[in-house]
């Protein structure tokens, strides 16, 4: 007989759960499916292309009614569970009680909204979901200006598709550099210039002190050093948090989000856990690739099969039309590594590549990104580069000797100078893709 499942949260990480739990076992569970959202499971990473104007929702519904159908799965959408009761195995969703053989929970995260003076007025809002998605399409419809708080992956996509639309954006960003996290400062210096010249302004290394409101509606962002920044929308984009509550509420061992073992099993061997709310050998995530292998590994464990989840390299890419950029793994300086660095500021590509050893373990690339998922394999191979070395930071397309192998100039340049930061370099000028580009292979060890 089919065991009872209770799924909470239909979001990115659940739904590939269940679809390869329903691939792989079907008939094995009886499925209940909760989502607080009034609706199933969407690709929420194309909600930027949903601002921009570039798709509609409905391209980037991934379950429908009809797949839900198929498979026979109990939706409760719309409806929040507002309690598990782990001794009677039942949890409580608004509309009434579900019992449970196996409960996972997948509830995501929840944006991080600064609580500064004015951050419940009207027209403040986060970017996680549709009705955000939506109510800055109707914002932008009524024209006027927008900013943004927040120069990481989410802020840069919503301003970017605000300024689609037609607002004028303003993005403060409290770091000096754009997506400090991903990229470095001279890629974020490119970056903020790609946005600038589309018309975005940016203000970084700005602190935000208050929101000011009229009539309960926002009405300006004001900063620490007195400015006031004209809105009539403010997004926030600040970070997010694991959605822990409803597990801590249950007793579930929770640290910065809900700890699970490889398996994906909570501290109570019927409540398994994933996506954003879980916390994995004191990692937590925010990507999707991550919560895809940990979707497998979860149905696996469902179907009473050993399996364990690794945490893997994962890589970044900003999802604005015209704005390339790649970056994945360590790029931060130390003790014992070493970079190449590419430059061509003239059609504004930069690549740098993170060697430590004979492995590549990190890369930052901007305006020219069409070898990153080779990169990236490097990377997560631990492949040794010992060998490509001197013509790596040329991608794959050098690395057969084929006659515009640039060793032959390499070869041809004596290794000179010392540049600017005391560290050896060679410089070479090559003919490269996208016209005449200089670049430093540094050779010594930081
Ligand atoms: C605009 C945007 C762009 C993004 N772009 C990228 C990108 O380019 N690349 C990338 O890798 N990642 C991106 N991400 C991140 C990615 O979307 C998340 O990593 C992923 O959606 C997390 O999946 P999840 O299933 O853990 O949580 P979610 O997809 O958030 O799903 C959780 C669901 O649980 C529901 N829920 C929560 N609490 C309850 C409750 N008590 N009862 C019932 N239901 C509940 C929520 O309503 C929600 O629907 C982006 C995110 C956003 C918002």
């Amino acid at each position: 007989m089919a065991q009872r499942l209770v799924v909470i949260g239909a979001g990115m990480a659940s739904g590939r759960m269940l679809e390869h739990l329903f691939d792989e076992a079907p008939g094995a569970y009886e499925v209940t499916l909760f989502n607080a959202e009034p609706r199933g499971n969407y690709n929420r990473i194309m909600l930027s292309p949903v601002l921009a104007g570039e798709k509609t929702y409905e391209e980037i519904v991934t379950h429908d009614d009809a797949w839900y159908e198929a498979q026979g799965v109990t939706c409760r959408f719309g409806e929040k569970v507002t309690a598990i009761d782990r001794a009677a195995k039942v949890v409580m969703g608004e509309n009434g009680p579900v019992s449970y053989d196996k409960l996972v929970i997948a509830t995501g995260s929840t944006p991080f909204i600064i609580p500064m003076p004015g951050h419940d007025l009207k027209g403040v809002i986060a970017y996680r979901d549709l009705e955000d998605t939506n109510a800055m399409i109707g914002a932008a419809a009524r024209g006027g200006k927008a900013v943004v708080i927040g120069g990481g992956l989410l802020g840069l996509e919503a301003a970017a598709g605000l300024k689609m639309r037609g607002m004028d954006v303003t993005v403060v960003h409290i770091m000096g550099h754009l997506m400090e996290r991903q990229l470095d400062p001279a890629a974020g210096a490119l970056l903020r210039h790609a946005l600038e010249d589309r018309g975005i302004e940016v203000l970084c290394e700005a602190q935000s002190e208050a929101i000011l409101g009229e009539d309960g509606h926002v009405r300006a962002l004001k900063l620490r050093d007195g400015r006031e920044l004209p809105c009539e929308i403010l997004v926030m984009a600040v970070g997010i948090r694991p959605n822990i509550a409803l597990a801590q509420q249950a007793g579930l061992a929770c640290g910065r989000g809900i700890q699970v073992d490889d398996a994906l099993v909570t501290c109570d061997p019927d409540i398994l856990a994933l996506g954003e709310c879980i916390e994995h050998d004191g990692h937590i995530f925010g990507l999707v690739a991550p919560l895809y292998d940990q979707a497998k590994v979860l149905a696996a464990t469902l179907r009473g099969e050993a399996a364990a989840y690794v945490t893997r390299e994962v890589s970044t890419k900003l999802k604005v039309t015209g704005c390339d950029l790649f970056s994945a793994g360590d790029f931060a300086e130390g003790p014992g590594r070493e970079d190449i660095v590419f430059r061509d500021p003239g059609h504004g590509i930069y690549k740098r590549l993170i060697l430590e050893g004979e492995r590549l373990i990190g890369a930052v690339m901007y305006g020219d990104t069409i070898d990153s998922n080779w990169f990236f394999s490097l990377i997560k191979e631990r492949a040794d580069i010992s060998a490509m070395r001197d013509t790596l930071i040329f991608g794959p397309g050098f690395q057969g000797g084929d006659t515009a192998d640039p060793r032959v100039a390499v070869a041809a340049l004596p290794r000179s100078a010392v540049g600017g930061d005391g560290l050896p370099q060679t410089q070479i000028a090559t003919a490269a893709p996208g016209g005449f580009a200089q670049a430093f292979l540094r050779s010594a060890q930081r």
